[in-house]
């Protein structure tokens, strides 16, 4: 297992629609796990290919709260199919560090996906879970958790981020 560089916002790869995988190969089950492996050590709870700049539809995700049992989700071509309600929670990226807001999303989620086996999987979602199935699914298709901020805040962000990203040049 080996850990990934993470991907920074404005890197291009972010921006890409992702392609979706055909076979779930043992090629692609390595790169889940390392995957998994750099989300557990970011810290994070979730993780798509792109943010380690690879353009293909696979996500993770592990939403278990601190001291509860690991619950990692593997997900290829993840498809939302069903959702419902309204939900308003402070969101981060590990693209996009140093940045929080709350965004506008739905409360609850029905996904179809392939697993590691390549067999179909439903499942439904709520609360962080669902939360995370919304931002990850975002990421295939080049779309950030700050690409769904109001034009006003949006501003506030770009001089923000702007500001980070210098601090973490000087600390290279
Ligand atoms: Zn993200």
């Amino acid at each position: 297992m080996a850990l990934l560089p993470i991907r920074h916002y404005p890197d291009p790869v972010l921006k890409q629609k992702a392609l979706p995988v055909e076979t779930v190969t043992e090629e692609l089950r390595t790169l889940a796990r390392d995957m998994a492996e750099t989300m557990y050590a970011a810290p994070g709870v979730g993780l798509a290919a792109p943010q380690v700049g690879v353009s293909k539809r696979l996500i993770v995700l592990d939403c278990a709260g601190s001291g509860e049992p690991p619950q990692l989700i593997t997900a290829f071509n993840p498809q939302i199919v069903a959702s419902e309600g309204e939900s308003y929670e402070e969101e981060g990226c590990l693209s996009v560090p140093g940045y929080y807001s709350a965004i506008h999303r739905r409360a609850q989620v029905t996904v179809r996906f392939q697993d590691m086996e390549g067999r179909s999987v439903e499942m439904t979602a709520a609360g962080l879970l669902a939360i995370a199935f919304q931002h990850e699914i975002d990421h295939l298709d080049g779309v950030l958790f700050v690409d769904h901020l109001s034009p006003l805040k949006k501003g506030f962000f770009r001089k923000k981020y702007q500001k980070i990203l210098e601090q973490m040049k000087e600390q290279l």
